[in-house]
């Protein structure tokens, strides 16, 4: 399959929703991630992207919509707090999880009751689903377990020749995907922290808890309540670590861990100053924020540059923090080094 490279004027807008309007896979970018979208009322269509994904089947995708309208036709109820955050936080990078009405197939949700929703605040990501005049079905555009691409040309890196087309819109300004809040059963309940911080949502809805499986592995037989959770995420091909603490002792660390991997090819991710005697350093940026924003496509440079291995400085700092631990930790395979 040819993979057609679609420019965000008019005319590739239409191209875009006409092709995912009728039943065919489109990559395009939005606030967070870039998405691979199908029409989420075509379930052949929306099997087709966990084809081109590598995806575990019982894994659901997210719907994205450019109108609040939809929600009542996809959602079966909307209790007053999931109405507060819709209210607060549509569009922009949150995802409400709601009881799901009929409209909806099994492929989307993978046979769950509930269903995940996303009104995107990128202008390019609303004129697409508008295009397509239907709601979009879309996870992160990347193959399965890679970083989420936050550049046209991670998408194409990934998925050329597996899906119809790419809308390149340059690059994502959140850069970590969206907050995750189940809303359909009494207090929300944060299942993935993303681009809209715990600070925020509690100033709406006070009572919000987070699930503390967020910053751990899942126990033998655990079933988690976002299935996505279960997932190994986010790898590059190096083994990284994580190095987490105040930055002068984590510089020690490093450069001791560094000693010892003197055979390899290293790559050192800093938020700080410090300096170090390794093959490849890149910087996230010194804000939790920017770490976000810059992690996937920081992970995907170590991999094109050949590190082995990565050592990932890590703080927390501000209200991104948790994402960003939550994301590092995954693509570690919890490998953390407290300091
Ligand atoms: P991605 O867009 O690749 O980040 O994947 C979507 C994420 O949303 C996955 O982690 C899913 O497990 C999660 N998700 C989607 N729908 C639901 C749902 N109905 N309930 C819980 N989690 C969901
Ligand atoms: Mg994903």
């Amino acid at each position: 399959m040819e993979t057609r490279i679609l420019n965000t004027d008019e005319e590739g807008i239409r191209t875009a929703g006409a092709i995912a309007a009728s039943g065919g896979l489109v990559a395009f970018p939005t606030e967070t991630v870039y998405g691979l979208g199908a029409n989420a009322y075509n379930d052949e269509a929306v099997e087709r992207i966990y084809e081109a994904k590598g995806r575990p089947s019982d894994n659901p995708l997210i719907v994205h919509i450019a109108d609040k309208a939809e929600i009542n036709k996809l959602a079966a109820e909307v209790s007053e707090n999931a109405l507060k955050l819709i209210d607060a936080f549509m569009p922009g990078p949150f995802t409400v999880i709601l009881k799901k009405s009929g409209s909806i197939g099994g492929a989307v949700t993978a046979g769950m009751d509930t269903v995940g929703i996303r009104f995107p605040e990128n202008d390019t990501a609303q004129r697409f689903i508008r295009a397509a005049g239907v709601p979009i079905a879309a996870p992160s555009a990347n193959l399965s377990g890679k970083p989420s691409p936050t550049e046209a040309r991670h998408v194409i890196d990934d998925m050329s020749g597996r899906i119809d087309a790419i809308l390149d819109g340059g690059s994502c300004s959140v850069g970590v995907e969206s907050t995750i809040v189940d809303a359909s059963r009494g207090i929300p309940v944060v299942l993935r922290p993303g681009g809209i911080t715990y600070e925020q949502l509690t100033a709406v809805v006070p009572e919000t808890i987070i699930d503390p499986h967020i910053l751990e592995s899942l126990g033998e037989g655990e079933k988690p309540l976002c299935p996505g959770m279960k997932y190994k995420h986010y790898a590059p091909n190096a083994e990284v670590t994580v190095v987490e603490g105040g930055m002068a002792e984590v510089k020690n660390k490093i450069d001791e861990l560094l000693e010892q991997n003197r055979d390899k090819v290293c790559g050192v991710l800093t938020m700080s100053g410090n300096a170090y005697d390794s093959a490849v350093i890149l910087c996230a940026g010194t804000t939790n924020r920017d770490y976000a924003k810059n992690l996937f496509s920081c992970l995907r440079e170590f991999d094109r540059l050949g590190a082995e291995v990565v050592f990932a400085e890590f703080e927390e700092r501000d209200g991104y923090g948790l994402a960003v631990r939550n994301r590092l930790y995954k693509s570690a395979a919890q490998r953390v080094i407290y300091v």
